[in-house]
């Protein structure tokens, strides 16, 4: 699968990558297998994720595979800016948890000649898109959709169902809070409901988790 379509003949032409999917979907694995590639090509690497995510270990990015990279854990986006000097290539972890200005923050990078690559859910639990991680999809240059396998059927699942009864929208949790599941094994817990006046899509749990 050809799934990084870069030209890297100018390495100071910046540009925006995202990695995005549900849970299990292997964003991080991808994510840190470029990083490590940038590394080894001696390019200057930073790595920034929210202080939010704290499941593993405070100071790295790690996946469900245990391959780890160094980060910097960071409370709001603006925090990149300052510590991005000097640097050629910009990771974000689980960048669905920052605020709206991770836009700002990313386009005002890859402006400078920066190649900053962006790891993050694009749906939320209810399947709603999460947080600035649509405004990334549009704005970058390049974006990759992974997935993962519905544990129900065997497809591609691009859903994080949660399994446990928690209404908070930020809830970091392991295999223990959630479940990948495809379009139709989502759709069945989940129907999709239209908002016929704002065009927008919501929706509705009809299932009792209890
Ligand atoms: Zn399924």
């Amino acid at each position: 699968m050809f799934i990084e379509n870069i030209r890297l003949e100018n390495p100071r032409r910046g540009f925006i990558e995202v990695i995005c999917g549900s849970m299990f979907s292997g964003k991080t694995e991808e994510l840190i297998r470029r990083l490590k590639r940038a590394k080894y090509a001696k390019q200057r690497v930073e790595i920034f994720k929210p202080a939010i995510d704290q499941r593993y270990d405070e100071k790295k990015v790690v996946s469900h595979d245990d391959n780890a990279i160094h980060s910097t854990p960071i409370k709001s986006a603006a925090e990149i800016l300052p510590m991005a000097t000097n640097i050629e290539v910009v990771g974000v972890d689980e960048a669905q948890f920052f605020e709206d200005d991770l836009v700002a923050v990313c386009n005002h990078l890859a402006n400078k000649g920066i190649r900053v690559i962006v790891a993050g859910l694009d749906m939320d639990y209810l399947g709603v898109p999460f947080g600035p991680i649509p405004q990334l999809v549009a704005t970058a240059e390049y974006v990759t959709k992974v997935h993962a396998i519905c544990v129900k059927c065997g497809s591609l699942a691009n859903h994080s169902h949660r399994i446990v009864k928690e209404e908070t929208l930020v809830m970091v949790g392991e295999m223990e809070a959630y479940e990948p599941l495809c379009r139709l094994c989502f759709s069945q817990l989940y129907p999709p409901l239209l908002n016929p006046e704002t065009g927008s899509m919501a929706n509705v749990s009809n299932v009792d988790l209890d």
